[in-house]
Parts: structure tokens; sequence; C-alpha cells
């Protein structure tokens, strides 16, 4: 007969662990397929990957590698490098998709439109001369003509070294 280990720590460790599972975020840094997890680019504490849902095609986001629900609880290190990351997304979208503008943003919050509230994320959406006004572009879901796998190829390989 097994012996039942009453360890109430665990409880928060599984829920912690659940929530970690459900999350694309972390699915996304633990996958060792950047072609399947459109991983554009990976950093130190932060990493770049393309939105399965985009605004506009190249619509990326930046987040860190850490499972983080809480934008004000993100360190200095993370800060920085999501800053930089993400002007290197707007290098790579430059160079490759001929980008005249870009909105950057943060959804914090269920009501802000956050789709994943447990882990924050800056989206970059690249923006171009006579396309549609933000609002309305967030609003809902377009059908793109590109597919995502040729985006996330192409800025893969015009990520700045
Ligand atoms: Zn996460």
């Amino acid at each position: 007969m097994t012996k039942q280990l009453w360890a109430p720590w665990r409880l928060e460790y599984i829920e912690n662990a659940d929530e970690r599972q459900e999350c694309l975020f972390c699915a996304a840094w633990e996958s060792n397929d950047d072609e399947r997890s459109l991983v554009i680019h990976r950093g130190v504490v932060a990493f770049v990957l393309l939105n399965k849902f985009p605004y506009a095609s190249g619509h990326l986001m930046v987040a860190p590698t850490r499972h983080e629900g809480r934008f004000a609880a993100l360190t200095d290190e993370e800060a920085i490098e999501m800053h930089r990351l993400a002007g290197q997304g707007i290098a790579a979208l430059a160079a490759s998709y001929r980008a005249e503008g870009y909105n950057l943003g943060w959804n914090l919050g269920r009501v802000a439109g956050a789709g994943v509230v447990g882990h924050v994320h800056l989206h970059v959406v690249p923006r171009w001369g006579g396309d549609t006004n933000f609002m309305p572009v967030f609003a809902d879901i377009k059908v793109l003509p590109e597919h995502l796998l040729d985006t996330r190829r192409k800025l893969a390989s015009a990520w700045p070294s």
C-alpha cells in the first residue's frame, strides 16, 4: 500500500506547473523547435516570437523567459533586454517588410485585451502608410496573405546580429 505524503506546499507547485504548462510563452521558450513554436530570436532573459493571431504580417511579441504576470515585477535585466529585443525586432521588420512605422504595446489584464495574463509580453506591430487604423486592426483578427512559417523565417534571417 502506498503511503500518503501530506505536502501542502506541493499544491502551489502543482498549480504553478499547470499554469506554466498552459502558458504559450513558457511552452515556446522550453520548446526545442523554433519553427513549430514560432520563436524568432532567443536572448538571455527574454525572447521574441511571432504572434499566432497577428494583427499584421510580422506582428511579433517580446516576453521574459520567466513566467511573470506582473509588469512591475520585471527585473531591470529583463526590462532592458525586452526593450533591446523590441528595437532589434523593429530593425528586422524594416529590413524584411519595409515597415514604415510601429505600434508597441502592453496589454495588461483581460479588460485591456490581454490573451495571456500570466506572462507579460510586449507587442510589436509593423505599420505601413495606408493600412487601417490601429484600434480597428486590434479589434478583430484578419486573414493574412502570408504563412506564419514564412514570416518567422524572414524575420529570423533579417535579425540584426
Ligand atoms: Zn509563462
